[in-house]
């Protein structure tokens, strides 16, 4: 096992694994091979460790405990997996933005990482009774399946202590046709019902409670009862209570909560959804913690299923927290000269070529004059005034663009009435100069600006407008964000009422201030319905 230093707290781990057991290795395991950083911290004292061997595991039956343990540590350590010795006493969440937690061992190492694994096992309380626990996990025994086949045709003794002992009285009976119940003093009788059932599997029922474990030559010989007599096996089965070690949760407000089956309490576990997330976000448990009755190869996959799970979880908060990024990323590009210029450089044309509709409802009655198009982009607005009437400048920071619309202007026959300036909204303000120009008509068809910027750039245009002259400014409404086109765009949509207090009252007849209605295609091919949001103004 490896005992370095592991990172500092500065450079958190993807996962931090408490506890090196089967279900901890399994989950590092997952997790190493998905590429992710990953720290084990082990106590060393898997709960089999008394054990010789462990069965039930396929393809590694009869394997000694730590000789699993090990091949797995080395089967980790091959992903990259650090695994270090400790004993965690506190896990607490870390003091930085999003989910993560620091973690403090008793050898006062400190370490961080985005999510836990609690894979710490349970504590085994045994019965009290002499020379008991000194026997554990050799001949005396809890579970047939762990070591029942060793002791098949043996006499085994069951103590019951609890209402569990007729249950596994009736499983050792499989394995054996020597078994006894043997009743602690205090201990729950066996019902009727389970003293028939015994009777039929043949297992028979001391009352004379037992006061000490007999061993001979370091194997268990029997059991000495109250009355003095010898009971004789060659193995004693118990029930222990089930004890979660999970102390260290505390500060995260996670505690174990006592664990039932058929009405009879095991002891306790930290509960845990079936995927191993528990109510506390990023903590994730797997194994005897959370499943008392795991095996190993049980506890393996519950560690399996907790670092598939986990890693999805990280990668479904890495890619939300990309997201984001790329939104802001896109935002601010999209306001940016060097953006538009890539567009339009392209050889398909960006926009229709017609019109822009609500320009041509608000603008076909007007008398043709002088008039500023903002934004003018390949030029179709700038064409169709000047088809009827109108003398047009189009302005735009996209010198692309600018050029196309100029060569679109000449081929429509309309370049003597069209003009064509490189500038960037933002620093535009034509009102500034009380001797400027002025235009009969400014219009801005689906200019947008980020954190508001609309509304700004609309008292500005608004200086730009002759006496007498309109002023009508067009976008994309906030709730066109549902149909998914405006992905990312949100901060920038504005309605009508939103661009009203640039224009002062005494100074402009509101005509149109509404929302209107169109249907559009997706790029899927859907026909969806989105809405315009139409400021016209006449200054009075
Ligand atoms: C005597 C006995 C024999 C068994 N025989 C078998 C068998 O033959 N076959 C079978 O399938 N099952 C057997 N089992 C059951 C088996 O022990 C469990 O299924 C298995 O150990 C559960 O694995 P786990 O990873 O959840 O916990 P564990 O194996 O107990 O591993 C938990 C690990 O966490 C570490 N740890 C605990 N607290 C901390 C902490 N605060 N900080 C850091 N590390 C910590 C421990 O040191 C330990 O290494 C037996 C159980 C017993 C008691």
């Amino acid at each position: 096992m490896r005992t370095n230093q592991a990172r500092p707290v500065a450079d958190p781990y993807d996962v931090l694994v408490v506890g090196g057991g089967a279900a901890g290795l399994g989950a590092a395991l997952a997790l190493g091979r998905s590429r992710r950083s990953v720290l084990v911290i082990d106590a060393g004292d898997p709960r089999n460790a008394p054990a010789g061997h462990v069965h039930n595991y396929l393809g590694r039956e009869g394997t000694p405990p730590l000789e699993l343990l090990a091949t797995g540590r080395g089967e980790v350590a091959a992903y990259g997996v650090e695994v270090v010795s400790g004993r965690v006493s506190v896990v607490r969440p870390w003091r930085r933005e999003g989910i993560g937690f620091e973690v403090v061992t008793d050898e006062e190492r400190e370490v961080a990482a985005r999510r836990v694994v609690v894979a710490t096992g349970l504590t085994d309380v045994l019965p009290e009774l002499s020379g008991l626990a000194e026997r554990w996990g050799r001949d005396v025994l809890h579970c047939p399946y762990c070591h029942g086949w060793e002791v098949r045709g043996q006499a085994v003794a069951v103590l019951a202590t609890n209402a569990r002992a007729a249950h596994q009285a009736l499983l050792f009976s499989q394995l054996s046709d020597d078994v006894a119940v043997v009743l602690a003093a205090g201990a729950p009788a066996p019902t009727d019902v389970e003293l028939e059932r015994l009777s039929v599997r043949g297992v028979r029922v001391v009352a004379d409670p037992p006061v000490e474990v007999v061993v001979e030559r370091d194997a268990l010989h029997g059991l000495r009862l109250a009355s003095g007599e010898l009971l004789r096996c060659d193995a004693v089965v118990v029930a222990p209570a089930f004890r979660a070690r999970a102390a260290f949760l505390a500060p995260l407000g996670l505690v174990p909560q006592s664990v039932e089956i058929g009405g009879e309490v095991l002891g306790t576990a930290v509960p845990a959804e079936p995927s191993g997330a528990t109510t506390v976000p990023g903590v994730w448990v797997a194994g005897n913690v959370t499943e008392p009755m795991a095996q190993v190869l049980g506890a393996a996959a519950g560690g399996l299923r907790v670092g598939a799970a986990l890693n999805l979880d990280l990668i479904t908060e890495d890619t939300d927290a990309g997201l984001v990024a790329q939104r802001a990323r896109l935002q601010e590009e999209l306001f940016e000269q060097p953006a538009w210029e890539q567009r339009y450089g392209a050889a398909a044309p960006v926009w229709s070529g017609r019109v822009n509709p609500q320009l041509e409802a608000e603008a076909a009655s007007l008398a043709p004059g002088h008039a500023l198009d903002v934004g003018s982009g390949e030029g179709a607005d700038v064409l169709w005034l000047a088809g009827r009437g109108w003398t047009i400048t189009g302005i735009d920071f996209s010198t692309v663009a600018l050029r196309k619309a100029a060569e679109h202007a000449e081929a429509a026959g309309v370049g003597q009435r069209t003009e064509w300036r490189h500038v960037d909204v933002r620093g535009f303000d034509p009102g500034a100069d009380p001797h400027g120009e002025r235009w009969d008509l400014v219009t801005s068809q689906y200019m947008h600006l980020p954190d508001g910027g609309m509304l700004e750039l609309t008292r500005r245009l608004a200086g730009g407008v002759a006496q007498g002259g309109t002023l009508l400014v067009v976008g994309h409404h906030p709730d066109d964000h549902a149909t998914g086109l405006r992905h990312g765009h949100e901060s920038f949509l504005f309605t009508p009422a939103d661009l009203l207090p640039a224009l002062d009252p005494a100074l402009w007849e509101i005509e149109v201030a509404e929302v209107r209605p169109r249907t559009v295609t997706t790029p899927d091919g859907e026909v969806v319905e989105v809405g315009d949001s139409v400021l016209r103004a006449r200054r009075r």
